[in-house]
């Protein structure tokens, strides 16, 4: 008999950017106490057995006193940004993370794998801050520094938009992850000052030669934060095979995806009727190819049209009870819910 209730820590949301965004909307959504339509809240986080995860900070293309949505499917939100657009942006982002953390304290802002594992014991939600597109470090790294002081210890060099660091890759389908340029210089001499500082480096939305750059010149495991098997879903945000063998051989994880348009083999981001099934489809795969240490979660809440079964972090219990139903013993659910990344941290960060 499968145990009940597995802690998830997850590998990717994208909860600070509604919340900084509704707020400058003059619309604030109340994360803490609130009815909302958050993916992600406290009262469903805690309903889900979310125990945190990576909390992305994303800077939107378009200017702040646009009232237009985030859509990826609006081509403008490919232009790329300046530094001190996005400086501001992700500073507004961890102010609301530090704020949430000082009105409540189940919420942790977590430095280390050890802070992340105890925050689990404590039933506390562990805050991993990490950037989606590094366009607020410029080319003195000054940024780096400013922001490794706030609390950031993961880094997606690109989102799908170029920088003065590398190229993302778009969102057509079906399509190659090998479109456009590796790394530049300075992406390069990133990778390097990730390594050295102990920050994560995540190559989701990077595209194919950049993401051979950094398995050529990181030292450290190499991680897809959110993305899944492209043999089953032919998005260019989805993993090949070689690049699944590159991330196993570098003893690195990757997160399952929770987007539609991510697990479907039509690629549709429309349509949510995606059964529980494609989801262990897709680990299925990845657990192949990877290994059972080499698997994970990287929801993508806040940041995507869910699967109707799952709907928002509180539906997280369905998915771990679809994993015991297709034969995941306790131990290999655990693994793929929390314990991968809480080794992966530890193996990258050095605690
Ligand atoms: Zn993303």
């Amino acid at each position: 008999m499968s145990k009940n209730s597995f802690p998830v820590f997850d590998g990717h949301n994208d909860t600070l950017l509604r919340l900084v965004m509704a707020a400058q909307k003059g619309e604030p959504l109340d994360f803490i106490n609130g009815e909302n339509n958050l993916q992600i809240d406290l009262k469903k986080a805690q309903a889900g057995h979310f125990a945190g995860g990576f909390f992305a900070m994303f800077t939107p293309s378009l200017p702040r006193k646009t009232r237009r949505a985030f859509s990826t499917s609006n081509p403008q939100m490919g232009e790329p940004i300046d530094q001190d657009r996005a400086t501001d942006f992700t500073n507004e982002m961890i102010d609301c993370a530090l704020d949430l953390v000082a009105r409540c304290d189940v919420l942790k802002i977590c430095l280390t794998a050890a802070d992340i594992a105890a925050a689990i014991k404590a039933s506390q939600i562990a805050i991993l801050l990490h950037i989606e597109g590094a366009e607020a470090i410029g080319p003195d790294f000054d940024g780096l520094e400013q922001l490794y002081a706030r609390g950031l210890r993961s880094i997606g060099p690109v989102w799908s938009r170029h920088n003065i660091f590398a190229n993302g890759v778009p969102f057509s389908f079906p399509g190659s992850p090998d479109q456009g340029d590796g790394l530049t210089d300075l992406g390069k001499e990133l990778v390097r000052r990730c390594n050295q500082m102990g920050i994560m480096l995540d190559t989701s939305h990077l595209n194919e030669k950049g993401f051979w750059d950094i398995v050529k010149i990181s030292t450290k495991p190499v991680v897809a934060t959110h993305s899944n098997v492209h043999e089953l879903s032919a998005s260019p945000r989805n993993l090949t095979d070689d690049q699944l063998r590159a991330i196993s051989e570098s003893q690195g994880v990757v997160g399952l995806n929770f987007a539609t348009g991510f697990l479907r083999a039509d690629g549709r981001h429309d349509r949510s009727d995606v059964p529980l099934d494609t989801l262990i489809a897709h680990l299925d795969y990845m657990l192949e190819k990877l290994g059972e240490d080499g698997v994970a979660i990287g929801s993508d809440f806040d940041g995507c049209r869910l699967p109707d079964e799952i709907g928002d972090v509180a539906g997280l219990p369905n998915l771990t009870a679809a994993m015991a139903k297709a034969g995941y013993s306790d131990d290999l659910i655990d693994k793929i819910t929390h314990k991968n990344w809480i080794s992966l941290l530890a193996r990258t960060w050095g605690d």
